[in-house]
């Protein structure tokens, strides 16, 4: 709960205080991949600015960093790439109460029962594809949603993504997004070998995968053992004859995987906030079982009409949400050590 007590100056000086910290943290995890407070302790300063801004509409900015996608492209290093089609965060819930409040909300908007694929959050880096005719011609980072950074040669040494999509049928243009994540029985043995060479180690896997992926030279990309999962497509522009667009998310999986994407074996369709529910607490119990970090699960609407019906916020899609799971305590431990790219 944030403090609403003291005047407005105060008030107004705090909600200063929170964006310019947040504005540090991002530039630290996503442009330095080298995070100075852990993931709950960043997510705990968004939530009190979200609760300052709602409580204080006065307070409100659009540039404020609850109305943004956060990690700008470090344009110096890599080239910008503007994406064709916006790439947008997710919204968080933090308990089974929230997530409910979330379920009414949708239910409301739409105006009748809905089905929701349920699917692992995974703790990557998120990457942006782009398909001409079936060819890998482009990849990029996220960046602020709008432009990213060209990593097309690093993504390129990925195995998991195919230079050419398996369909003689693909769209004239499509872009694929997901995430590309460093596997957790890898991470230890990474972080000793930079340590033997007298590098500084990573904080967590992600940060593992964000900075190998980031390089200058793709040969360093190379000898890392990235992978990517996939989990949605955008600006499809249609061919003749081309593959039907699909009508709902797990039919985007199936083409996806059909094409010889790397989809997550792990997602489902369920029909009730109480089979959503279990699979939370399913994979809360399971987590580790995972090859790669979890931070939770994503929610999401499974029929696209319905989606383009909920549509966007300026950062995130209304149709779909992140159910966090808490913090675990080796995060905070593994960043006491000292981290850079
Ligand atoms: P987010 O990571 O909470 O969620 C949005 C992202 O989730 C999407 O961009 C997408 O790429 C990814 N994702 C993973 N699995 C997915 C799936 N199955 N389906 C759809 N999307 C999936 O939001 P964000 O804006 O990228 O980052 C905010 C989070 O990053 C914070 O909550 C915090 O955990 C972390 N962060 C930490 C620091 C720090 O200093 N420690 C700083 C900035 C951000």
């Amino acid at each position: 709960t944030p403090d609403t007590t003291g005047t407005p100056e105060d008030r107004a000086a705090r909600v200063a205080r929170l964006r310019a910290a947040i504005e540090e943290h991002r530039d630290a995890y996503y442009r330095r991949d080298a995070p100075t407070v852990s993931d709950a302790e960043y997510d705990a300063l968004v939530h009190e600015l979200e609760a300052l801004e709602e409580q204080f509409p006065e307070l409100q900015e659009p540039d404020s960093p609850t109305q943004t996608v956060g990690g700008a492209a470090d344009t110096r290093t890599f080239d910008p790439v503007v994406h064709t089609a916006r790439m947008y965060s997710l919204d968080n819930v933090f308990s089974h109460e929230e997530l409910d409040e979330w379920f009414l909300r949708t239910g409301k908007s739409v105006g009748r029962e809905v089905a929701y694929l349920c699917e692992l959050k995974i703790d990557g880096l998120a990457v942006n594809l782009l398909y001409r005719d079936g060819e890998l011609v482009r990849a990029a980072t996220r960046g602020d949603g709008r432009v990213g950074e060209d990593i097309t040669a690093n993504v390129r040494t990925i195995a998991d993504i195919p230079e050419r999509l398996d369909t003689d049928a693909p769209p004239a243009e499509v872009e694929i997004r997901g995430e590309v994540f460093f596997p957790v029985e890898a991470f230890g043995d990474l972080n000793a070998s930079l340590v033997e060479a007298g590098k500084p180690p990573f904080a967590n896997p992600r940060n593992a995968a964000a900075g190998s992926l980031r390089q200058k030279d793709p040969s360093v990309t190379a000898r890392r053992p990235l992978h990517m999962l996939v989990h949605g497509i955008a600006a499809w522009t249609p061919a003749p004859g081309a593959d039907p667009e699909p009508a709902a998310q797990s039919e985007v999986y199936e083409l996806l995987r059909g094409w010889g994407m790397p989809i997550s074996e792990y997602y489902a369709v369920k029909h009730t906030p109480e089979e959503v529910h279990a699979f939370i607490d399913h994979y809360g119990e399971h987590r580790h079982s995972v090859i790669h970090e979890i931070d939770g699960i994503v929610v999401k609407v499974d029929d696209i009409a319905t989606q383009e019906d909920l549509g966007y916020t300026s950062r995130a899609p209304r149709w779909a949400t992140a159910f966090k799971y808490p913090p675990e305590e080796v995060t905070t431990k593994l960043l006491d050590i000292q981290v850079q790219v």
